[in-house]
């Protein structure tokens, strides 16, 4: 099929919601994809750092097949094992009390709020400029773009935004009607931005002598992304609640809500296709590959290999693991010249942003870096 025809299917039947880059994909296996015509790009964004096991892994293929043939949905009315067995596995692996499975990031983000407006009688939450926290309405709240926002208010109320990596000016927006706090532990879409190493401590310690709630968003950053499994664990803080998903079902619609002291009761929260015996039993594959390949420790390798590199090279470089911004003149014009060098990656305005599955080897990180000089 040829890229027009496709362009013209979505021109006619689809939504106009999307503004995508100029590339149909077909398939795809390990680090590649390949489009219709058969041409090979290498995949440097993991579908916005999704895909931690790359495309086709034959484990995960496996545990489809025999997870489809056996069972997929039932919904929460019956048990399951799968979505219990990962339950705890989330658990063990956060050092969290409690899981709650959601099927993307903005539901783990909007099952956030929901706990944390039921815990507390302060219903004002705070989160950060330039933050992405999903586009539902209650994220969507939370979210900072103001392209984002504005065609969808009024949003929920009492929802007020701070500086990013600026404990003061937290500390200074703190009223006793704040219930809760929301960040990510690195600004994702924004660019990659990167706060200062004692700046989670910062926030928790706030956060614990206020009374306040600690949501800590990390969606994009989680399963290792950063060369850490979570950030969080790094910075030695526990959070009260625990947003999760992307990296973790490696392509497999799933996110988490994690918690440590509070909880819904029966009732108060839930969703038809929450916590699937398919999807979660993909998860936990994902994090057993993840662990057993150690899959953390390359990206923190591979991150530092791409990183220097770029460095060497000249490029506006920052990141954590495989979370990599480079600042150029123009994002877009960079990504389309990436795609006729057979790379793709995305751009938050002026930066590309480079998320590559956490398979990535060498060679791979070579033939980014060969195109990257060579445009
Ligand atoms: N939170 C963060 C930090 C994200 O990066 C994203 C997505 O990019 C979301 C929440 C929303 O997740 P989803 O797109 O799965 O709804």
């Amino acid at each position: 099929m040829k890229f027009n025809e496709i362009k013209e299917i979505e021109e006619r039947f689809y939504s106009r919601a999307f503004s995508r880059l100029p590339v149909a994909i077909e398939k795809g296996i390990g680090m590649y994809l390949y489009d219709f015509d058969g041409k090979r790009y290498l995949d440097m964004f993991a579908g916005i750092a999704v895909n931690s096991l790359g495309h086709s892994h034959p484990k995960i293929i496996k545990t489809i097949e025999r997870q489809s043939k056996k069972l997929m949905h039932v919904s929460n009315w019956l048990y399951t094992l799968p979505q219990l067995e990962l339950a705890e596995i989330l658990v063990r692996i956060t050092g969290m009390e409690r899981a709650f499975i959601t099927n993307s990031g903005t539901e783990a983000v909007e099952s956030a709020i929901k706990l944390a407006r039921k815990f507390s009688d302060k219903k004002e939450i705070i989160a950060m400029e330039n933050s992405f926290h999903g586009r539902t309405l209650g994220a969507l709240s939370l979210t900072w773009g103001k392209k984002y926002r504005k065609p969808f208010e009024p949003l929920l109320p009492k929802m007020k935004f701070v500086k990013y990596n600026d404990i003061d000016s937290l500390k200074k927006s703190i009223t006793d009607k704040t219930g809760a706090v929301i960040v990510e532990p690195i600004q994702g879409e924004a660019g990659v931005i990167i706060p200062d190493p004692d700046y989670l401590c910062n926030i928790r310690e706030i956060t614990e002598k206020r009374g306040i709630l600690l949501i800590l968003d990390e969606i994009q950053t989680g399963f290792g992304r950063t060369g850490e499994m979570f950030v969080f664990q790094k910075s030695k803080i526990k959070p009260d609640i625990l947003c999760l998903a992307k990296g973790m079902g490696s392509g497999f619609p799933i996110g988490a809500m994690l918690s440590n002291g509070i909880d819904f009761n029966p009732g108060e929260h839930g969703g038809t296709f929450i916590g699937n015996p398919l999807a979660c039993e993909v998860s936990k594959s994902v994090i057993e590959v993840i662990i057993n390949e150690n899959l953390v420790e390359n990206s923190k390798r591979m991150g530092k290999y791409l990183k220097e590199n770029l460095d060497d090279m000249g490029a506006n470089v920052r990141g954590k693991g495989l979370m990599i911004g480079i600042d150029v003149d123009n994002g877009k014009e960079k990504v389309l010249e990436l795609i006729d060098k057979g790379v793709l990656t995305i751009y938050s305005r002026n930066t590309v942003r480079v998320l590559p599955p956490l398979i990535i080897e060498k060679k791979h990180a070579d033939e980014f870096l060969g195109a990257w000089l060579n445009c």
